[in-house]
């Protein structure tokens, strides 16, 4: 039985679901307003690689991850740029899934947007109101979060301990500093909804509780995000489903930071500036092998040099993918003994760390067996890694070279065709181009094709 660290009780313990069989898991999706950073990337794969071990283990996962459609950075962008918030978010949401693609992340069964909520969301904060543990202000409502049992769970702090850290909050309407926004009044200028209590929009924290709570039903199995997320915005998420006597989520994973250079974020010369910038140099396949050779709570360095490694230990694998091609080696059954070791490691709080130790002493051993001549113990072998390698996602290619010289002859198709405005033609070759697995892009220069 998978093991996992829960935030709340601060310890690993057995993920208990509530439905035999069935894992339901929300994980907090991005604010669309820019291009995603590579902690992005790291929390999507984290979620990709629990919930394809989950599925590969037997459970059926119902996976949702919304997307915060209405935000302060959206609307000062779109107020910037002289544009509608719609058109930020929708230009940031289709970048935000090309990036995920190419990670070849699974999206999401539901993917809930925050204005698509938001009637549902004025029903809640009516019924915090009505609990009496709401207040209005002259900029909106409030949660008073002195009236929430056991606020502070998921800081592992009680509330007079976060109230002593805590600055001096300059907004005097306010009952106490941690009290925070449910509903914020319009602004001039803002995207505004109707509500009991003025025009205006919901606060990012009950976006979360009720689409959660409205796809996954109470006492949902999982809740995720980044480490950052787990105080205030899943507290508050929270908070709000125990003021209203609701059972919220059973077990809270969260995953650690991308550091680079030892600091949370850094602009060296050379280094990522965003997810968007990494997968134009990395193959997506490299950055989850990075995110995999690290424990998912443990900071992850984000480097040229740490995706170098990653990359020449993907193409360790992908090269004996292609060798055990050469050698037809025949389809065979994995080794259980092995598959119960690599089973061990990653119920035991998802150490993906051992796992691909694991999977790498079965690549070196599948060489020394082709080494050697001996087919078998080889096909054992590789039929090994594959099966590893397909629970956490991460896919091997055989192509790469054989491939080479038909992508090059549908590049300059789908140039010519363009050239010549055949839209239908150009748009086939490049269909043909991303069905083997390429992100294509058009730049002044021509087609231009990465790795997904
Ligand atoms: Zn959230």
């Amino acid at each position: 039985m998978l093991r996992l660290h829960d935030t709340a009780t601060g310890t690993v313990r057995p993920l208990e679901v509530r439905e035999p069989g069935v894992v339901s898991m929300y994980v907090c999706g991005p604010t669309v307003y820019d291009v995603p950073h590579l902690g992005h990337g790291r929390f999507v794969l984290v979620f990709d690689v629990l919930r394809r071990y989950l599925t590969w283990s037997g459970y059926r996962v119902h996976h949702v991850s919304n997307i915060t459609d209405v935000d302060d950075k959206i609307i000062d962008r779109a107020n910037r740029e002289g544009r509608t918030e719609a058109e930020v978010a929708a230009e940031y949401e289709a970048v935000w899934y090309e990036a995920i693609d190419a990670l070849g992340v699974r999206r999401p069964d539901a993917d809930p947007h925050a204005t698509a909520y938001v009637e549902r969301m004025v029903e809640l904060i009516g019924e915090l109101m009505d609990a009496g543990v709401a207040y209005r202000t002259s900029d909106g409502v409030y949660l008073d979060v002195g009236r929430v049992e056991s606020y502070g769970l998921l800081a592992r702090q009680t509330l007079e301990s976060l109230q002593a850290g805590a600055r001096v909050d300059v907004d005097d309407q306010k009952r106490s500093g941690h009290d925070f926004a449910l509903w914020k009044a319009a602004k001039a200028g803002e995207p505004t909804w109707p509500s009991p209590w003025g025009g205006g929009r919901p606060g990012w924290h009950t976006e979360c509780v009720v689409m959660s709570l409205d796809l996954l039903g109470e006492g949902f199995d999982v809740h995720g995000g980044g480490q950052d997320l787990a105080f205030p915005h899943h507290e508050n998420e929270r908070a709000q489903a125990v003021a209203l006597g609701r059972t919220f989520a059973r077990h809270w994973v969260h995953n650690g930071w991308v550091v680079v250079g030892g600091e949370k974020m850094s602009k060296s010369l050379g280094n990522f500036t965003s997810l968007t910038d990494l997968l134009e140099r990395v193959d997506g396949r490299a950055y989850r092998l990075l995110v995999l050779r690290s424990h998912y709570r443990s900071p992850l360095e984000v480097t040229p040099a740490t995706t170098a490694d990653a990359t020449a230990a993907l193409e360790r694998l992908d090269n004996l993918a292609r060798r055990a091609g050469e050698e037809a080696l025949v389809d065979v059954e994995p080794d259980p003994a092995a598959l119960v070791s690599f089973r061990a490691a990653m119920d035991d709080d998802l150490d993906t760390p051992a796992a691909m130790a694991m999977l790498f002493d079965l690549v070196r051993a599948a060489n020394s067996a082709l080494d050697a001549g001996d087919h078998a113990a080889a096909a054992r072998s590789v039929a090994t890694v594959r099966e590893m390698a397909s629970a956490v996602g991460l896919a091997l290619r055989t192509d790469a070279a054989a491939l080479d010289h038909d992508v090059a002859a549908m590049v300059a198709a789908r140039d010519q065709a363009r050239a010549a405005k055949d839209w239908p033609a150009a748009d086939a070759a490049r269909e043909a181009l991303v069905a083997r697995g390429w992100v294509v892009e058009d730049t002044p220069a021509g087609t231009r094709i990465r790795r997904r």
